[in-house]
């Protein structure tokens, strides 16, 4: 017979053996699971002094034989925060990331005293991005697009679950038809896939868990920069915002492309960990 913080204790020497992971949360999170209980309850805390039943300890160490297959913590949970509000996620979409949390800042510091504004987040996954701007700013009209059916059934159980009123498109950012159908933007968000060639080869397990479609920029990781600064701009307001989350390597020609079709007032801004994570460039007009 042992206890449930006996059980904890044993799975976090075990996940420790993990590349990448903070194994006392995740052995906490996944206790959690297990239990049917928020890890971070007092009811939580009490159960550790508590004997295991055969049955919760079973689904305990199912759940960290997944987690040590190299699934990501947060596919078996099935949701993850962020900016504050949890979405749910799982395979085929993207996992947000605490660096995307950049672009909601910098959304919210162009646009706090703005009273109406027309975003559309293209590649949006989750809709993690275009939701939590939904949510923060003032009477927004949000258009999410996403091509994959898989990410798109998270992007409508979290578009619910924020009681939100976005329009959703599936489909191709880089189609025409779809472009010429979309509203003339204040802002247009984006987090597209940005990695290179080179920097697939190194994915970490849990990386390469996640959909390639929304992760592999091309050679150069810049693909899908080109075309939508070239495909979109023409679907900005005069003084409209382009954001854009990018690689740390890739400000430069993200920048300059954003110049080269027009734009003004280009910027980057570095996320917590201090690399070059966002651009933001404004039409003219
Ligand atoms: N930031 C992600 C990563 O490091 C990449 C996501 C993307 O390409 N937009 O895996």
């Amino acid at each position: 017979m042992s206890t449930y913080g006996e059980l904890i204790t044993d799975a976090v020497r075990e996940l420790s053996t993990l590349e990448y992971s903070d194994a006392a949360l995740e052995a906490k999170e996944l206790l959690g699971l297990a239990l049917k209980l928020d890890c971070r309850s007092s009811e939580f805390e009490q159960k550790l002094w508590e004997d295991t039943d055969e049955d919760t300890e079973q689904e305990f160490f199912a759940l960290c034989e997944r987690r040590l297959k190299g699934e990501p913590l947060q596919y078996i949970l099935g949701e993850w925060d962020f900016y504050g509000s949890t979405f749910k996620v799982g395979r085929g979409v993207l996992i947000p990331r605490q660096d995307t949390e950049l672009l909601i800042d910098i959304a919210e510091n162009v646009y706090k005293n703005s009273d109406s504004l027309e975003i559309i987040d293209l590649c949006a996954g989750s809709g993690c991005i275009g939701l939590t701007l939904e949510r923060r700013l003032k009477n927004v009209e949000l258009t999410m697009i996403e091509k994959y059916t898989d990410a798109i059934e998270y992007l409508f159980d979290n578009k619910l679950s924020f009681g939100s009123q976005a329009r959703v498109v599936k489909g191709d950012v880089l189609d025409g038809s779809i472009i010429s159908q979309q509203p003339q933007a204040d802002l247009i968000v984006c987090n597209p896939p940005y990695l290179t060639a080179e920097d697939m080869k190194s994915l970490q397990a849990e990386v390469r868990a996640e959909p390639v479609e929304a992760l592999y920029g091309g050679e150069d990781g810049l693909d899908f920069y080109r075309d939508i600064v070239r495909l979109w701009k023409g679907t900005l307001k005069p003084g409209g915002a382009m954001l854009f989350e990018i690689g740390a390597s890739q400000a430069k020609e993200v920048m300059e492309l954003m110049i080269q079709h027009g734009f003004k007032d280009v910027r980057v801004r570095k996320d917590a960990a201090g690399n070059d994570r966002a651009v933001i460039g404004f039409k003219r007009g």
